[in-house]
């Protein structure tokens, strides 16, 4: 058994069965006589859609306990919980009940003395693998999809936050969904990873987390050669040009590093701005981010929590200070709060380097916390230069009055997401994913389903 920890105080609030190399093995072979000999991938789409709208019902039934949970889990603020993470995670399941129909439905070629038909088949075992940041949502993305697709799958949370997935599995048992379609298990990623990821009887991985685990997992899927999905780090870049509205982009951007306390995968953690309204919106940036409400997640009036662990933390205090070393100017923030109210939590103030240069690491590497850097430009060439100088391409954002133009630069970045005067939306009707060291294939939308199918001509 394991211990699962309120980030806020550092109190035990679970114990939670961790599964053995056996276990995982049960969990493997369940799903892949479920697959092989059960009835999930043969019954009429109209019953699987039946299945996946009560997983979304149930979810909605359970709503206000799940949120609770995962903001005391995770630490992140009730309300974001409250209005995203739960409500997205029911809604996922009941985009893909409701077309599932759709993207299913094979086409035909006439061809020259001949016809073609276009089939998409679920792979079979499906091993899906979450991060901690938004533990039930990712994990809902990943179900929804497997299963609309007539997958059978092997679910592994991240062991720092259980206990949403563990809910989930209540409320999938109690949908009555055939036995050993769905097997989820609790273990840690150095134990379960290459047992999960290198077996034979998988047929499909879709990971999202670390670049570097992500490479790992890339490593042992290679024993056998299965289908993958990647979704993995950024350095997602916020490009503010100089008739933005800057009210706009100033909330804007404060909402795309701080929410979640900056463990996002789209966080925009460099921000670009043009030379003519660089002071003014570092001035405007900074005293807003000073004015952020740290707190417990579960009080309504917190703006952001804590860390997710100690040792997330100590990763981000590390960059700061690296940051610091190299010639980054600190602007506010880069400590824990001092608040003694928050004392035992894992606190870290909202942080804002400014003058960074793209040779620094604060400007290449993934932090995964609170902390941002604004750099400037002077010319559109220059800004993209600097937009797709990391390995990573993710996202990105454009806040301009000239859409236009937003739309010109936006076809130059590498990433595989630009939102313009906006930040953040997910939609289940449109694919999401990144390029280079930030992965490949896509979550959501028709693109995202089809990678949990395969296709035969
Ligand atoms: P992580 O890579 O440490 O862990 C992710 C999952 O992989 C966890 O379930 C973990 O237990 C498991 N894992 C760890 N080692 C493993 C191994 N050797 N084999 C198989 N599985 C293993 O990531 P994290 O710290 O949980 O989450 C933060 C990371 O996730 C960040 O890099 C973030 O950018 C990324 N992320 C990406 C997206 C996206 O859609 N691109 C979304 C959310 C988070």
């Amino acid at each position: 058994r394991q211990v699962v920890i309120n980030p806020a105080n550092g109190e035990v609030i679970a114990e939670a069965a961790v599964a053995s190399k056996d276990e995982i093995g049960f969990a493997i072979s369940s799903a892949r006589e479920a697959f092989d000999a059960g009835s999930w991938p043969r019954i009429s789409l109209e019953e699987r859609k039946g299945f996946l709208l009560k997983i979304s019902q149930g979810i909605l039934d359970k709503a206000q306990e799940l949120a609770r949970l995962e903001t005391l889990n995770t630490g992140k603020p009730i309300k974001e919980s409250t209005f995203m993470d739960i409500p997205s995670s029911a809604k996922t399941f009941e985009h893909f009940a409701n077309h599932l129909e759709e993207y299913l439905k094979e086409e035909t070629k006439d061809l020259e003395n001949a016809r073609s038909r276009l089939v998409r088949e679920p792979h079979g075992v499906a091993v899906l693998i979450v991060p901690w940041n938004y533990p039930l949502l990712i994990a809902c993305w990943k179900l929804a999809q497997a299963l609309a697709a007539g997958n059978t799958v092997v679910l592994k949370p991240s062991s720092l936050t259980p206990l949403t997935v563990l809910e989930l599995a209540k409320i999938i048992q109690e949908a009555g969904l055939p036995k050993g379609v769905v097997n989820i298990i609790n273990a840690s990623g150095d134990t379960a990873g290459e047992l999960l990821c290198a077996d034979k009887r998988v047929d499909m991985i879709s990971f999202t987390g670390s670049s570097a685990v992500g490479k790992k997992i890339i490593g042992y899927s290679s024993k056998n050669v299965k289908k993958l999905i990647m979704e993995l780090g950024g350095k997602s870049a916020g490009i503010v040009l100089k008739d933005a509205d800057l009210e706009l982009a100033i909330n804007g951007s404060l909402c795309s590093i701080f929410l979640n306390q900056g463990q996002m995968c789209t966080a925009m953690s460099r921000i670009l701005v043009e030379d003519d309204i660089y002071d003014k919106f570092i001035a405007g940036f900074v005293d807003k981010a000073k004015r952020i409400k740290l707190g417990d997640g579960l009080n309504y009036e917190t703006q952001m929590g804590p860390l997710i662990s100690e040792a997330q933390r100590e990763k981000v205090i590390e960059y700061v200070e690296k940051a610091k070393k190299e010639g980054a100017k600190l602007l506010c923030g880069g400590k824990i709060s001092d608040n003694p109210e928050l004392k035992k939590g894992f606190f870290f103030e909202p942080t804002v380097f400014a003058d960074v240069l793209p040779k620094m690491s604060i400007f290449q590497e993934e932090v995964f916390g609170p902390v941002v850097c604004v750099s400037k430009f002077s010319h559109t060439d220059e800004v993209i230069k600097l937009a797709n100088a990391t390995d990573f391409a993710l996202a990105c954002a454009i806040w301009s009055a000239d859409t236009a133009l937003a739309q010109k630069l936006a076809s130059r970045l590498n990433a595989g997401a630009c939102w313009i005067n906006t930040y953040g939306m997910f939609h289940n009707e449109v694919p999401y994913g990144g390029f280079k060291q930030s992965g490949f294939g896509k979550e959501l939308g028709r693109e995202g389903f089809l990678e949990y199918t395969r296709l035969k001509n």
